[in-house]
Parts: structure tokens; C-alpha cells; sequence
């Protein structure tokens, strides 16, 4: 079950209301990296993980991730308050509150579509939506995954604290990307808790294929680097060696029934091209005085 405590995770100092930047922090709130999307993430996980300290652990975070969307969502909240009432109310000059809530980004729509409040948004209206969340049932992948997550949530931050000067801000959202820090690195060590690990799932992959590099982009600005050469790495150049690695004859073959096989004739049959034609077209003849040429005639 949730319970719900009425203090904030971490306490809210907004300095004065500023629609524009409320409607960049709605980036966080829901946006692909925002907290919304994290809380959803690891609680769908949680719910369905088997282990015991990983369910309690992703049950943990998603709960957090929902008080970090408390945050931010209440420096929206606070950032649009002064227009808020002003709007509502009809309590200021007309060209005063149209000047207010068009201060860029989407700072009309939140203050003309939502009422000042944070919308499940991103900072440029973009609805939020389940598709963000790639979770995959197997954690030696939803954890990467989760890793991943966690380094662009911080990534967000970081760019969000950069456009503001406002210091109350400044320190809640360096608050909620230190906790994005924390939380990628309970799930690098919950992924390494899991002895086999990599590659992630069942199936060890096909020896003659795992240590290859296929140097298949080739010419000036061609570079060596961990990722392609030493001991672990075969590198392969030639081009005749990266075509039907298999050793077949590289084409795409399929056994079929008698019947399927008299149809697949018909209508290669019936769609066949002449290479020696040249028909006339209807670019050729263009489509009226004047029109579609060509050439010149
Ligand atoms: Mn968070
Ligand atoms: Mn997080």
C-alpha cells in the first residue's frame, strides 16, 4: 500500500514566480527522463521481480521517484502562483496578464490549458506516455536499462540547473540529481549482486561470433580503441570475410509446399519486370500545356 506524508522530500524555496522556467521543469515532471517515468518504471519492475532484495529495492526507488515528481512538480506549482489567482480572477490589466503568460517556452499553455498546475507534459506539451518505460522482465537488462535511465534523469538536471539563477531552485534540483547519482549506483551494484550478469539472460552467445570486431565503416578517420583491438578482439577487415560470416552463399532461403510455392510463381509471374522496355509515361507526355516537362522540346 502508499501512505502519504505531507512534508515534501526536500523542502521547496522558490524565490519569485517565473511561468517560462515552470514550463521547462515540467520536463521532469513528464518528460521520457522525468520522475513520473522512473517511478513507473521500477515499480512495474518491483511488482513482478522475483528476488527478494531487488523487489525491495525497486519498490524502494519507484516510491522515491514519486516524492522527487512531489518536488518538482511543486516548483511548477510555486513558479506559476503568481499568475495563477491573477489569471483565475481576472485580477490584472489585460495586456499585464497576457504579458505574464507568454514569457516563452510553453508557458501559455500551461497557465491557459492547465490552470498553473503541472500537467503530466514535457516542457515543450508533449504528452506523457507508458512507451517511455522499456522495462523487459529480465533484470540483467532492466537493470542496464535502469542505469541508463538514471544517467540521462541526471543529464536533465544538471541542463535544468544551468538555466536558472534562482538558488532555491538551483538546490532542490541539485538535490533530486544527486538522488538520480545514488540510485544509479544501487542498481550498477544490484546488477553485479546478480553473478551472472553479462550477457544478460539465459543464452550464452555463439563463440565464433562474440569476440569480433566487423570493421564495416571503412576509409579516412578509420580508429583503433579498447572497443576493437587487444587480446579480447579479432578484428576483421577484408570485406569477403564479413560477407556470409556463416559460410553459406549469403542468400535468404525458405522451403515451402507445392501449393505455396505455385502461387509465389503467379504472381512473380504477373508482377515481372522487361528490362528492354521503354514505355511512354505520363512524364513523358506531362500532364498539360506546359506541365510536367521533362525536356526540352
Ligand atoms: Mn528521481
Ligand atoms: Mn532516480
Amino acid at each position: 500500500m502508499f501512505m502519504h506524508n505531507k512534508r515534501l522530500m526536500y523542502t521547496v524555496r522558490v524565490s519569485e514566480p517565473n511561468p517560462a522556467l515552470a514550463s521547462l521543469m515540467l520536463e521532469q515532471f513528464g518528460g521520457p527522463q522525468g520522475e513520473l517515468a522512473a517511478a513507473m518504471r521500477y515499480f512495474t519492475q518491483g511488482i513482478a521481480d522475483e528476488d527478494p532484495g531487488r523487489k525491495d529495492m525497486l519498490i524502494d526507488i519507484a516510491t522515491e521517484e514519486l516524492s522527487h515528481l512531489e518536488v518538482i512538480g511543486s516548483i511548477v506549482a510555486m513558479l506559476t502562483k503568481g499568475t495563477k489567482g491573477k489569471l483565475a480572477e481576472g485580477a490584472d490589466a489585460t495586456a499585464d496578464l497576457y504579458a505574464n503568460i507568454t514569457q516563452g517556452n510553453g508557458s501559455h499553455t500551461l497557465q491557459i490549458l492547465y490552470g498553473g498546475g503541472p500537467s503530466l507534459v514535457n516542457s515543450a506539451g508533449q504528452l506523457w506516455n507508458a512507451g517511455y518505460i522499456d522495462s523487459i522482465g529480465e533484470p540483467t537488462a532492466d537493470l542496464r536499462s535502469n542505469i541508463a535511465a538514471e544517467s540521462r534523469a541526471k543529464i536533465i538536471y544538471e541542463r535544468l540547473i544551468n538555466v536558472t539563477d534562482d538558488p532555491g531552485v538551483k538546490d532542490a534540483l541539485t538535490f533530486l540529481m544527486t538522488r538520480e547519482i545514488a540510485h544509479q549506483k544501487s542498481f550498477e551494484k544490484a546488477l553485479y549482486a546478480i553473478e551472472n550478469n553479462f550477457p544478460p539472460g539465459k543464452l550464452p552467445g555463439h563463440p565464433e561470433y562474440a569476440n569480433k570486431y566487423y570493421n564495416m565503416s571503412q576509409g579516412p578517420g578509420d580508429m583503433r580503441g579498447p572497443w576493437n583491438q587487444g587480446e579480447q578482439w579479432e578484428f576483421v577487415e577484408q570485406r569477403h570475410d564479413q560477407q556470409a560470416v556463416d559460410g553459406g552463399d549469403g542468400n535468404a532461403t525458405v522451403r515451402l509446399a507445392a501449393e505455396e510455392m505455385a502461387a509465389i510463381e503467379k504472381v512473380s509471374q504477373r508482377t515481372m519486370s522487361r528490362p528492354d522496355s521503354n514505355p511512354t509515361t505520363g512524364a513523358d507526355l506531362g500532364a498539360g500545356p506546359g506541365a510536367g516537362k521533362v525536356k526540352q522540346v
